[in-house]
């Protein structure tokens, strides 16, 4: 999509769980092109947004657009097979497969939640076509050197970024990123901030769910606020830094 288009439209969402209401009336949208932030407290209901995005997971309400289609409880697969890619908050490599393996399965099954190799099941020429297709993401975000290291043997910035890799398999549109920073020393968060400044040039729309602040505020084009599965603030960086309902939530709570 062109730089600019909105590809990403959520319509007041909303998810209950019994009588808890994770998401309230949430609606957002991504431009080709633009990383947005979606920041809050823990428990907000950020990571339940991202499923409901992504076909993880079906709104109780409300719908979500993705290229102009309606989306909302279509499966993870569909949405992945349209351009939307994920990855999660906790890290979902296999530890003991090499860095292309693991970047592999991701071409393999897109917008699953995960896959074992016994299920593969595949002839030589899918196989060879996978692994060509993953060593381009490999090197696309600069593993090169780890390409045949085993996932686990990988500092956790490399794994997060192994991660994306993974996502980018499917050639998607959209990445959703839910908190990559989380753990990471400064200069992995600053090469993490580099490949989605990359990314970002080429014309990708990233969303991402992060707690380091410094992280999102010098990365970010658009922040939107969460408390209590509703949206609290939403402008530029420097608006939510001043913006007192946000203040309130992360310091009042
Ligand atoms: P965040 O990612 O912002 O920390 P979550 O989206 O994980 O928040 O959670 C929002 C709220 O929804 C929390 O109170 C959480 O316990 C609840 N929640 C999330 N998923 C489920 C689920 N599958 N069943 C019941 N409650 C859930
Ligand atoms: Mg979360």
């Amino acid at each position: 999509p062109p730089m600019g288009e909105t590809i990403l439209e959520a319509k007041d969402v909303t998810r209950k769980f019994g009588g808890l209401v994770a998401n309230n009336n949430m609606s957002l949208s991504v431009k080709a092109g633009e990383i947005l932030a979606l920041i809050g407290p823990n428990g907000a209901g950020k990571s339940t947004m991202f499923n409901q995005l992504s076909g993880v997971d079906t709104p109780t309400s409300g719908d979500v657009l993705f290229r102009g289609k309606s989306v909302a409880g279509h499966s993870s697969r569909e949405i992945a097979g349209l351009g939307m890619s994920r990855t999660f908050q906790h890290v979902r490599l296999l530890p003991k497969m090499t860095v292309l393996e693991n970047v592999a399965i991701g071409a393999h099954r897109r917008g699953s939640k995960g896959v074992l190799p016994a299920a593969w099941r595949l002839d030589r020429d899918e196989e060879a076509r996978l692994l060509r297709e993953a060593a381009v993401q490999v090197e696309r975000v600069g593993l090169k050197d780890f390409m045949f290291a085993e996932a686990g043997s990988l500092a956790l910035g490399q794994q997060r970024i192994l991660e994306i890799a993974r996502a980018l398999c499917s050639d998607p549109c959209l990445l959703l990123l839910d908190e990559p920073a989380a753990g990471l020393r400064l200069k992995e968060k600053q090469a993490l901030a580099e490949l989605l400044r990359r990314l970002k040039s080429e014309g990708m729309a990233v969303l991402i769910v992060e707690h380091d602040m410094d992280f999102v505020m010098s990365l970010v084009d658009r922040v939107v606020v969460m408390e209590f599965g509703e949206k609290i603030a939403e402008g530029l960086p420097a608006e939510i830094q001043s913006n007192p309902a946000v203040l309130e939530a992360y310091l009042g709570g």
